[in-house]
């Protein structure tokens, strides 16, 4: 059975809930399957250790810096500038 990364309705009101995974567990639903709460749920420990990492500086990687290089040197047209010919 394929294990889903995807945190599960009790971890609503979790920082760590990143929407489409949990920044701790690989697999939110055995967390909370096999305890009666998850062990990371309201942890201050945890909470602390996340908001440190949110606070890193995002090292981007080359893809993202070339994407961003491409995007800056798109061309606008000024509002009234037609290409030629039309
Ligand atoms: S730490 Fe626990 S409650 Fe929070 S998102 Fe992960 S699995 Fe859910």
């Amino acid at each position: 059975m394929r294990r889903s990364r995807k945190p599960v309705h009790q971890c609503y009101q979790c920082l760590l809930n990143l929407g489409d995974h949990c920044w701790v567990y690989d697999y939110p639903r055995g967390q909370w399957s096999g305890h009666k709460r998850c062990p990371g749920f309201e942890n201050e420990e945890v909470y602390a250790a996340f908001r440190l990492w949110r606070k890193q500086p995002a090292v981007k990687s080359r893809r993202e810096l070339r994407r961003e290089f491409f995007r800056g040197r798109r061309r606008r047209r000024p509002p009234g500038d037609r290409p030629r010919g039309r």
